[in-house]
């Protein structure tokens, strides 16, 4: 590279979040709240609803989050949602052996506390070595709370009655205590020091929206301060995915809806994919996006994009993919030898037999 010559060929990705905890605890009510104040403080366009998936760009994060972020302070460019939350897709969807999101939140209804989900989500995220934290979900709830819609906690606990406080306090000391029985040395987020060793609790309510500016705030310096490493990725290079669902699409045939996670993928890519019974060699058809709402009348709910990067979720069309199977993997094989493609799917595919074997 010359002097003159500033271009990175590699570049940060975002982080994949998962949305994880017991049924009814509130995990579509955090996405959908994440979702929702993403696109009131977005320009139009700056939050982008992809294919599976929802990304927030580091931009609207740090207007959603006002004081509590910098976004001088970071240079990871946002964080992508996985949309369909719980621990099925969680352990279906793998990459390179590991799990598929790079990080996890933990909701924890505070009322109801731990329960038999919560268990087996702390286990397979404690298995899968996934950095998490705890949402403390429904803190509008407490009996007496007075609601400041989508504040930071601080605010809004500041001016509860010290009986609403107390009372909440002792819910999340609960929920810390049961994270200490299983082995997490955990605290209040603003109380911990170092996120590896230690798991934050984040009090929240996807109702009101209150502690939502911290939530997204810490999953961000989390990512940013442990992950940057394993966000680099070489852009430009042949993608890497994971089958998220196999769909009929009508006007499209069988098409897979694929978080990519690594280089590039473009409309006129060869692709090897997992299939039931051998990978599968094809060339992709169309990759496609959904359309922003008000594009859609009578046109397709897709529109075809020419190439998508690292980390998103995009809709590929292509023939011969009956057999896909979700959580299976994606390679793109570009100007590589097309055997060692298929060698490294057929290798992804035996390690996620062997996993769901275990399970
Ligand atoms: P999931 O099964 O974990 O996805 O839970 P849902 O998001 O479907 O939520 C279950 C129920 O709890 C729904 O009736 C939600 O409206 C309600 N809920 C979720 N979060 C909150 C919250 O923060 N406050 C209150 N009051 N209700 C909530």
């Amino acid at each position: 590279m010359s002097d003159t010559d500033t271009r990175d060929p590699t570049s940060l990705r975002t982080p994949i979040v998962a949305v994880l905890g017991h049924v009814d605890h509130g995990k579509t009510s955090l996405l959908d709240k994440i979702r929702g104040s993403a696109v009131i403080e977005g320009e139009a366009g700056a939050i982008t609803q992809h294919i599976g998936a929802t990304a927030v760009p580091l931009d609207i994060i740090s207007t959603i989050a006002g004081d509590l972020v910098d976004p001088d302070d970071f240079d990871l460019p946002g964080l992508l949602f996985i949309d369909t939350p719980g621990h099925h897709s969680f352990t279906t969807l793998r990459s390179r052996g590991g799990a598929l999101a790079d990080i996890a939140i933990l909701v924890v209804d505070v009322n109801d506390g731990f329960q038999p989900q919560t268990l087996e989500a702390l286990d397979i995220l404690k298995r899968s070595q996934t950095p998490f934290i705890v949402a403390a979900n429904k803190i509008d709830t407490v009996p007496g709370w007075n609601a400041h819609e989508d504040t930071p906690i601080n605010d809004t606990y500041e001016s509860q009655s010290d009986r609403v406080r107390q009372r909440l306090d002792e819910s999340l000391y609960e929920i810390i205590g049961n994270l200490s029985d299983e082995g997490f040395s955990a605290d209040l987020y603003w109380r911990v020091q170092n996120f590896q060793r230690n798991v934050g609790v984040v009090p929240v309510s996807a109702m009101t929206g209150e502690g939502v500016p911290d939530l997204l705030t810490v999953m961000m310096g989390l990512s940013q301060r442990y992950m940057k490493e394993e966000m680099e990725i070489d852009v430009a290079g042949p993608g890497v995915g994971t089958v998220l669902e196999v769909k009929e699409e009508k006007g499209f045939g069988t098409t897979i809806d694929t978080v990519l996670y690594d280089g590039t993928i473009r409309a006129d890519d060869q692709i090897v994919v997992g299939g039931l019974n051998e990978p599968i060699v094809t060339d992709v058809r169309a990759l496609l996006q959904p359309r922003p709402l008000a594009e859609i009348r009578t046109e397709s709910r897709f529109e075809k994009v020419d190439e998508v990067s690292a980390a998103s979720g995009i809709k590929v069309a292509a023939p011969e993919l009956a057999d896909a199977m979700a959580g299976a993997p994606v390679r793109v094989v570009r100007d590589r030898d097309l055997d060692q493609v298929i060698d490294e799917v057929q290798a992804e595919l035996a390690d996620i037999a062997v996993d769901t074997a275990e399970e």
